[in-house]
């Protein structure tokens, strides 16, 4: 297989286009309209009368948010108990697709148990900025990531015979404006960074549906945007399902439904469906196009048909273990200065170990889960409070809540945080350790906004200073579902566990690891910055008058921090576990039949505890045409290891992902060059590089009389045949005697070979280009 093969980018010519459901014929013009919206705010109409069943489809991503009575989408209503698995950013963090693959299996499970066809998710677009105030419900900054992760939920969740919904497609990155604002982007980040998961997980897993967006992408609403739901979506990456709109994301049904957008939600009380009906009538609309999108429909609804089963059910308690398992993996030891954790618990402690202060509402009340059309009711909650009076064993564990979360988080705790954060001091004074839970107030965060800062509140700082006034020894535990700033504290404390929001079980895993019942093994999904100010989209985020910028190209999160050497608080890739890897020297070769640069790197664990490395491969290239980043991560795999082990650790690359998107050939290429991959425990803990080098299936370009003289002698045709014509003018006289000057060739490579020829005394002339232009491009 060729990398061309693998990111096709012309129409899958070799696919055949799938065949007419037999019902679609049978059904009159208005009951085939009808089946392109919904029949309420989370199903699909049915046409009873030649046996067309409706199906259910719901949020998502993380749980399944089933409303009984009523509907919303944006979880302001009620919905029935769901295991909440941890959010995107705590799965993201787990680098992790196996496990991955066994939470999307459970959430199909219970989405089976409630009878709903289709859960809405997973959501994978790129965290373009730490402010989007739905990066609690995404992957990661890298579309590697998102990409290989978001095809494990799909594959899990699908195994099951629930449908996945692919959000959002595309380019919706910020919540702001979000219904209207233009995102616009040049065609290599576009194709490189926001569209590249989606293209891995349709390729690779075929979800049921995919959810276009809300914004427009270059002026064009996602909803009736051709190229990006028809051209690309079907054309190049062979998609067989159904395109569904976000929940009000249609502005123009015609033009959307013959943009590609099968399904429209939620319920448009049969105005839309008449839009339909009228415009094929007029003849403005081809009856063809409804045709086409009743069949993917009617297919749809067979494969919920056959996978409904009225007897599933679930296990909440194995549902809720695993929902622990992926928390524990999903948590960030960001520091751990003279091995302060893990703690001694109930096995290993004894009186000399003292009393543990834990500090901080949020340990008593945990922040879970984000706000929005993402929340679901869960079947329990653990409060790590709870999870750590357990695991401590015979020691003193005293509480103190130190501030209140905020007005819409229920707290135990009403009255003054300076009184609350006196008594935290008095609890934290004499203490061996401090647990001090820190996080942002769940009204900082959500669906709908974005947020205005990276700011902890006030309060909790000026807490965590005046707790390291009486007790050096703090362990900051923290719950955010966007990073926050820790520079100006994070130097002067022991140690930082990130905790993200991790779903009901996360009370439970925060204790594991900080007893060491699980090492941590999460890494940084995303780069923790120093500021605000220092990240990519900085200028250009959330943009204005309906439109934003994507300025920084390709240069998004680690790209940018690395191309402009700017430190970070933590890099991405980063995080720490209670043992030590060692990584011997790494070798690369190509295989071609696999269609994949195959990294080879022997790790070895060092230290006296078992753990998990999770091993990065970022790729570069030597003297590349394409502008690109210093590094970009094209692999990773996780390895088990127990102490003294070690183990050759295998990473495939495939070449499609080495690929860049080559803006006038118009299709994906692998550059001719030599390749370095770096192997290491982070983006800024590279160990041990290899080189191969690819001969790589760069398109011939057609040059032209506009084509400048450094573009002919790149050209392996054109290049000789100038050659040999600047050779003969270099004797032909004074003039002429320029070109054979290297200088005064670097000078004139960006110049028009045509333009040339309008030199008075040039030694070219009109003709001689045509002649040149002939020879080199072979006619
Ligand atoms: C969100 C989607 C969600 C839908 C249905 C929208 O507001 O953007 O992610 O699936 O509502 O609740």
């Amino acid at each position: 297989m060729t990398a061309a093969d693998q990111t096709r980018s012309e129409p899958a010519t070799g696919d055949a286009p799938a065949p007419a459901h037999p019902k679609t014929a049978s059904l009159t013009l208005e009951e085939k309209a009808s089946l392109t919206s919904g029949a309420d705010f989370w199903s699909t109409k049915a046409v009873e009368r030649v046996g067309v069943p409706s199906w259910y489809l719901t949020d998502g991503p993380h749980g399944v948010r089933k409303q009984v009575q009523g509907g919303d989408h944006l979880g302001l209503l009620d919905s029935v108990p769901a295991t909440c698995f941890p959010p995107a950013v705590a799965l993201g963090s787990t680098w992790d697709p196996e496990l991955l693959e066994r939470v999307g299996a459970a959430l199909g499970e219970e989405a089976k148990a409630e009878g709903v066809a289709v859960l809405l998710g997973p959501g994978i677009n790129i965290k373009r900025s730490p402010l989007c105030g739905r990066n609690f419900e995404y992957l990661s900054e890298d579309p590697i990531v998102s990409g290989v992760l978001g095809s494990a939920l799909v594959r899990g969740l699908q195994g099951q015979g629930v449908g996945a919904s692919l959000k959002h497609f595309a380019a919706n990155n910020q919540e702001a404006d979000r219904m209207r604002v233009s995102a616009d982007i040049d065609e290599r980040p576009l194709r490189e960074i926001y569209l590249r998961a989606f293209q891995r997980v349709v390729t690779d897993e075929q979800p049921w549906t995919v959810m276009c967006s809300y914004n427009r992408i270059n002026g064009v609403s996602a909803a009736e945007n051709p190229w990006l739901l028809t051209d690309v979506l079907r054309g190049e990456w062979g998609f067989d399902g159904v395109v569904v709109s976000d929940w009000g994301a249609v502005a123009h049904r015609v033009p959307a439904l013959e943009a590609g957008l099968d399904l429209e939600m939620p319920y448009s009380g049969g105005r839309t469906d008449a839009a339909v009906v009228t415009a094929v009538q007029d003849g403005s609309l081809d009856e063809s196009v409804l045709d086409t999108a009743v069949d993917r429909l009617l297919r749809l609804t067979d494969r919920a048909v056959a996978a409904a089963d009225d007897t599933a059910s679930y296990d909440p308690d194995a549902h809720h273990a695993l929902a622990r398992e992926a928390a524990g993996r999903s948590i960030v030891l960001l520091r751990n200065e003279g091995g302060v954790l893990p703690l001694a618990g109930a096995a290993a402690a004894d009186a000399s170990d003292g009393d543990i202060a834990v500090i901080g509402e949020f340990a008593r009340t945990p922040r879970y889960q984000g706000a929005g059309s993402s929340q679901i009711n869960p079947t329990k909650l653990d409060a790590a409070l709870d999870a750590i009076r357990d695991a401590a064993g015979g020691r003193t564990v005293r509480f103190a809540p130190g501030f209140t979360i905020g007005e819409s988080t229920p707290s135990h705790v009403v009255g003054d945080d300076t009184a609350l954060a006196a008594e935290a001091v008095t609890a934290a004074r004499g203490a061996s350790v401090v647990l001090l839970f820190l996080g942002l107030p769940g009204e900082e965060e959500s669906e709908g906004f974005d947020r205005e800062h990276l700011e902890l509140p006030a309060a909790q700082t000026e807490l965590l200073d005046a707790v390291l006034a009486v007790n050096a020894n703090v362990v900051v535990v923290l719950a955010n579902g966007g990073v926050v700033r820790v520079s100006g504290w994070a130097d002067r404390v022991p140690a930082i566990v990130e905790g993200w929001l991790l779903g009901q079980a996360g009370g439970g895993a925060l204790a594991d690891v900080l007893f060491g019942a699980v090492n941590p093994s999460g890494r940084l999904a995303e780069s923790i910055p120093l500021r605000i100010e220092d990240t990519a989209a900085y200028l250009d985020f959330p943009g204005e008058f309906g439109h934003v910028r994507y300025g920084e190209g390709l240069f998004v999160g680690y790209r940018h921090f690395d191309a402009r050497d700017i430190a970070v608080s933590y890099p991405f890739g980063h995080g720490l576990s209670y043992t030590t890897f060692a990584y011997g020297d790494a070798a690369a070769q190509l295989d071609e039949a696999a269609g994949v640069v195959r990294v080879v790197v022997p790790v070895t664990n060092t230290g006296s505890v078992a753990g998990r490395e999770i091993v990065q491969v970022y790729g570069s290239v030597a003297a590349s045409a394409f502008a690109r980043p210093v590094r970009e991560l094209k692999g990773f795999q996780a390895v088990d290891l127990e102490p003294g082990e070690g183990r050759d650790v295998v990473v495939d690359v495939r070449l499609a992902d080495l690929a860049v998107f080559h803006p006038l050939a118009g299709r994906w290429v692998v550059e001719r060059g030599v390749y370095g991959f770096a192997v290491g425990a982070s983006s800024r803990d590279l160990r041990t590089a290899a080189d191969v080098e690819l001969a790589g299936d760069e398109p011939i370009l057609p040059l032209d009389a506009e084509s400048t003289i450094g573009e002919w002698l790149a050209h392996p045709v054109g290049g000789a045949v100038l050659g040999q014509a600047m050779q003969a003018a270099a004797g032909a006289g004074d003039e002429a005697g320029m070109f054979g000057d290297p200088a005064i060739v670097k000078m004139m490579a960006s110049m028009p070979l045509g333009r040339v020829a309008s030199f008075p005394g040039s030694p070219i002339t009109e003709d001689g280009v045509a002649q040149l232009v002939a020879a080199a491009n072979g006619s």
